[in-house]
C-alpha cells in the first residue's frame, strides 16, 4: 500500500501550498539513469564524473569516451536539469596521476577544483567534452566545480569554462566553510550554489568523514551546519540566483522540509530516496517547513534540532 502510494505521486516535488523544490538525482553515470528516470526524478543534481577515471589510474579518459558517457546522460532528461560536477580527485577519492601521494591531510590538501586548477589540460578537456556531449540537446546544462573556498576559486572556474567555451551556467559547490559565510562574493563569478553538505559537515567540525568514531559530528542536523546552509540560502537569494543542496542531508525526508525552510531551492539524493522526500514534503506548507526550521536553529545539538523540526511538522 505504501509502494503504491509512492508510486501514484510521481510529480514535482513540491509542498503542500505549492511551493516548487525540484526533487533531481545524485548519479555516477549512465548506468544510474535508469533508477532516476524510474523515481521521477526532475533532473540531476549531481552527477559525480570521477567513477570515469577510475578504469585507468595513469592517465585521464580520451574526450571522446568523455562525450559518450556525458551525452547518455544528458539524453536522459531531455526537459529537465543536469548538474554536472568536474571531477572531484584527492583525500577520499585519490587519482595517481593526479594527486600528490605526500600530504599530510589529504583531505585539507590538492583536492577538487584545487587538483584541476594545477592540471589545466584535464580541466580543459573535461570541459570541451561537455560541450560537445550537449551539442544539440535542448537539455540545460550546469557544470558546477567541487570544493570553491573563495570568489577567487569562483573566478578561475567560470574563467576555464569560457575558455572551453561551454554554453552552460556555471556553478560552486558550497563544501568549506569559507565559501558559505562569503556566498555573496563567490555569486559574483556563478550563478548558482550546491552545497555538499557532507564535505560542508566534515570541514565545519573538523571531523574526518571516513572515520567512525567521529561520526557524531557528521550529523547534518547539527545546527552550526543548517546555520551554514541558512547564510548560504539567504545569499543566493539576496543575488537572484539558486542554492541546491545535494550532499546526504538533502535525502532525509524531514531534513529536506527544514531545509526548504531554509530555503533551499532544490534538492538532489540517490534516486531511491526521491519518493519519501517528495511524499514527506508535500504534507506541510513552506510556512510550516519555514518554523520547523527555525526550531531545529535553534536546538544545540543535532539530535535536538531532528526533535524540535519533528516536533513542529507533526503538530500540525
Ligand atoms: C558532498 O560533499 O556533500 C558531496 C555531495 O560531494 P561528495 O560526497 O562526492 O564529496
Ligand atoms: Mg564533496
Amino acid at each position: 500500500e505504501r509502494k503504491a502510494a509512492l508510486d501514484a505521486a510521481k510529480g514535482p516535488g513540491a509542498t503542500s501550498d505549492g511551493h516548487k523544490v525540484p526533487l533531481l538525482a545524485n548519479v555516477g553515470g549512465p548506468a544510474d539513469v535508469p533508477a532516476a528516470v524510474e523515481a521521477g526524478a526532475e533532473g540531476v543534481g549531481l552527477f559525480r564524473t570521477e567513477f570515469l577515471f577510475l578504469d585507468d589510474s595513469e592517465r585521464a579518459p580520451s574526450e571522446e569516451k568523455q562525450v559518450e558517457a556525458y551525452r547518455k546522460v544528458l539524453e536522459a532528461f531531455p526537459e529537465g536539469r543536469v548538474v554536472v560536477r568536474v571531477l572531484d580527485a584527492g583525500a577520499d577519492k585519490p587519482l595517481d596521476f593526479l594527486t600528490p601521494g605526500d600530504e599530510p591531510n589529504p583531505a585539507l590538501g590538492v583536492r577538487g577544483l584545487r587538483t584541476l586548477l594545477d592540471h589545466p589540460e584535464v580541466l580543459q578537456s573535461q570541459l570541451r567534452a561537455l560541450a560537445k556531449a550537449a551539442e544539440g540537446l535542448p537539455v540545460y546544462l550546469e557544470v558546477m566545480a567541487p570544493m570553491v573556498a573563495d570568489r577567487a576559486d569562483a573566478k578561475a572556474f567560470a574563467d576555464a569554462c569560457r575558455e572551453a567555451g561551454l554554453n552552460a551556467k556555471f556553478g560552486a559547490m558550497v563544501e568549506i566553510p569559507s565559501a558559505a559565510l562569503r556566498a555573496r562574493s563567490v555569486l559574483q563569478e556563478v550563478e548558482f550554489l550546491s552545497l555538499g553538505t557532507n564535505d560542508l559537515a566534515q570541514y565545519t567540525f573538523a571531523a574526518d568523514r571516513q572515520v567512525g568514531a567521529v561520526s557524531r559530528l557528521q550529523d547534518p542536523w547539527q545546527p552550526a551546519l543548517l546555520d551554514l546552509v541558512a547564510a548560504s540560502a539567504e545569499a543566493a537569494k539576496a543575488e537572484g540566483k539558486s542554492c541546491g543542496v545535494c550532499g546526504e542531508a538533502a535525502a532525509d525526508p524531514l531534513l529536506a522540509c527544514v531545509l526548504t525552510g531554509l530555503g533551499v531551492t532544490s534538492l538532489s539524493m540517490g534516486a531511491s530516496a526521491i519518493p519519501f522526500v517528495r511524499a514527506q514534503l508535500a504534507k506541510h506548507t513552506l510556512a510550516q517547513c519555514e518554523r520547523a526550521a527555525s526550531a531545529a536553529r535553534a536546538a544545540d545539538s543535532g539530535p535536538e534540532a531532528r526533535a524540535a523540526a519533528q516536533a513542529v511538522l507533526s503538530g500540525e
